[in-house]
Parts: structure tokens; C-alpha cells; sequence
């Protein structure tokens, strides 16, 4: 098998033995420069929980991914998480965070679906991004509900069980865009993105 990444193959002696013997599409060396997350965050006094330091090598994995439209690498971010975020968070439902509408035509592919759909969880996408021109037609009402840049989709029936996911949180505001949407006293809310800074 060849890394998705740089194309050497991923079985060579320099490797310990626990990375020959793995599935891994990334080679042991282009794997060991995705640094964990080692802060805390919480968001909205919610603890938040992150994968990978958006500064290390996570982040060229994510443009490539995201900006050149390098669809092939989708199931990359996860693999070495899968069974752990399936234990965690079993019983939750994935609610992806909105992508802008003429960013996902451009790249002609959902990155955050396919990117987490090597869990196999059930998965939901209820938001929806509006544009900031949107914002400002709206009362003053409008505009609390609008709060982040970010409305639940008409009709969205939301399951008890929440796990908000998102590819990279920088300030958070996505995130607390979409929990404005979200009765709190109703549902159990978790947060996970794959990076953070
Ligand atoms: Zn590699």
C-alpha cells in the first residue's frame, strides 16, 4: 500500500512493527507529524474535544483535502480514532457544522460527510450558513435567531443525543452559532472536531 500523502509505501523496515502491521493509508512518517491536541477548550462551558493540533501536519492534510479538492484523502483525519469516537460517543448522532453553499459547489464534494463517514454513526447535516447580506434584511428578531451566521433548517427534528463535529475550531463562533439553535434543556450536547488552535 502506498501513503495517500506522499506516496512511499506504507511497509518499510524503518517502521516500528505495530505501524507495518496497521491499515493506515499514511505512512508511519507523514503520520508522526499530526501533534495531538493538548489544550482544553470548551465552548460555552462545554468541553470540547480535539484530535489533532491545527499547526502540525494536520493542517497541509486539510488543504489538500479541503482547497484542492483531494477527495481520495477523506478517510485519513479519523482513522486512527475510529473505534475510540465509537465507543465515546455511542448513541450520539453527528450533526455536521454548515459549509458555505458556493464552497461545497466549487469542491463538488461534501468534505465534512465524507470525512466522518468512516464512523459509520448516524449522521445529520441540520444547518445551513447564510450569507451576511441574509443577516441584515432581518428584524431585529430574526437576527437573535440568526446568531453565528447559522439557522436549522426548516422542519429539522433534532434527536435527543448531539454530537456537534466540525473539521477545525479557531474561535469557536461556528460552534456557538449552531448551539443558539439547540434547546439545551432538551438535549445532551457534546462537541468534537478533528483540529484545533
Ligand atoms: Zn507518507
Amino acid at each position: 500500500m502506498r501513503c495517500l500523502l506522499c506516496g512511499k509505501r506504507t511497509g518499510s523496515s524503518s517502521m516500528p512493527l505495530v505501524a507495518m502491521f496497521s491499515d493506515d493509508p499514511l505512512c508511519y512518517d507523514c503520520r508522526k507529524l499530526w501533534k495531538p491536541y493538548t489544550g482544553n477548550r470548551d465552548i460555552e462551558g462545554m468541553h470540547t474535544d480535539i484530535l489533532y493540533d491545527y499547526r502540525s501536519g494536520y493542517s497541509s492534510a486539510l488543504i489538500q483535502y479541503k482547497e484542492c479538492g483531494d477527495e481520495a484523502l477523506k478517510d485519513i483525519f479519523l482513522y486512527p480514532h475510529i473505534e475510540k469516537i465509537r465507543w465515546k460517543y455511542r448513541g450520539y448522532t453527528l450533526l455536521l457544522m454548515p459549509s458555505a453553499k458556493d464552497k461545497l459547489r466549487q469542491r463538488g464534494f461534501d468534505h465534512l460527510k465524507e470525512m466522518f463517514a468512516c464512523l459509520n454513526m448516524p449522521m445529520m447535516s441540520p444547518f445551513e450558513k447564510l450569507r451576511e447580506i441574509d443577516q441584515k434584511g432581518g428584524g431585529r428578531s430574526r437576527r437573535t435567531v440568526m446568531s453565528g451566521n447559522i439557522i436549522l433548517k426548516e422542519g429539522t427534528v433534532l434527536p435527543e443525543k448531539i454530537l456537534l463535529a466540525d473539521d477545525v475550531v479557531t474561535t469557536g463562533s461556528t460552534l456557538r452559532g449552531a448551539l443558539k439553535c439547540i434547546d439545551t434543556r432538551k438535549h445532551r450536547i457534546m462537541i468534537l472536531c478533528v483540529g484545533g488552535v
